[in-house]
């Protein structure tokens, strides 16, 4: 399977475009990995996880376009996560060509926002919609999902999603805190053949931190995989979501992880399960 990462930061990008932070002033010296756009995932081109204002810069830095797409994942409505407007784009007499629906999955809150921003006429000929509830398994076109609660926003049912697709097990853990009691349980004795969890936070001595995980609760997560056996043979844990207050640039991100056999996504990668 193919993962693509699309976009690896936190909601303000990296570099704030506003801040003048020393995290920022030396991504914007050093270029490269230190440039992140909005956190996204596209697994075979066909599945993607999150729909962020940098959509429009994906497709096209990616060459890609994104009529490929069949389901489309939604963890929660933050703006970085959930940018409905630009799905306009996609209605008849804007798109040509579209044959299918795009399937859309997500909470109330989403489901609610894509009924704002977009047309009544274009549902069932260019959007389908689904709204999921935490635990409840759904298969789609292209995968068996399963949402999972996050420790995220109290104000909503902010979702994970444990992905089944071609024989593989996904964790996508992003945004969220320490995993909530429920997500835990749900996940004992499942396997996992890569988590992609949410590093928002840099160096913090709480192991067990909420609403984002830092480098520590990252590593207290892998603890508990180790422990439970949860991860497959060659499982992977990939951290993303970076934010600019965590004060640490790309290079002491894997200084952190590369000891613990993490790896440190970036916009553009890509990996092979
Ligand atoms: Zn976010
Ligand atoms: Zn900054
Ligand atoms: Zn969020």
């Amino acid at each position: 399977m193919k993962v693509h990462f699309l976009g690896t930061a936190a909601a303000e990008g990296f570099p704030n475009p506003f801040c003048l932070c020393k995290a920022c002033q030396k991504a914007r010296t050093l270029g490269g990995r230190n440039i992140r756009s909005r956190t996204s995932v596209l697994f075979d081109d066909v599945l993607k996880v999150d729909f962020p204002p940098d959509f429009f810069h994906h497709a096209i830095r990616y060459q890609m376009d994104m009529a490929s797409v069949k389901d489309l994942l939604i963890t929660h409505t933050h703006y970085d996560h959930f940018n409905p407007y630009d799905l306009y784009n996609r209605i008849e007499g804007f798109a040509h060509g579209i044959e299918q629906p795009l399937q859309i999955f997500g909470n109330d809150l989403a489901m609610q926002g894509l009924h704002q921003a977009l047309p009544a006429s274009q549902e069932h000929k260019r959007f389908a919609y689904h709204r999921v509830l935490p635990f409840k398994e759904v298969v789609t076109q292209t995968a068996k999902i399963t949402p999972l609660l996050a420790d995220h926003d109290q104000m909503e049912t902010c979702l994970l999603y444990y992905i089944e697709r071609n024989g593989k097990n996904i964790l996508y853990g992003n945004d969220t805190g320490w995993f909530p009691e429920d997500t835990w349980e749900w996940l004992k004795g499942k396997k996992i053949d890569l988590a992609i969890l949410d590093c928002t936070g840099g160096f913090n001595s709480d192991k067990r931190s909420r609403n984002h995980m830092c480098i520590e609760t990252i590593l207290e997560v892998q603890d508990v995989f180790q422990h439970e056996n949860m991860l497959e043979e060659n499982g992977q844990i990939i951290v993303t979501h970076f934010s600019h207050n965590s004060g640490l640039l790309h290079e002491d991100f894997v200084k952190a992880f590369q000891p613990h056999g993490i790896q440190v996504a970036y916009d553009g990668m890509i990996v092979y399960l």
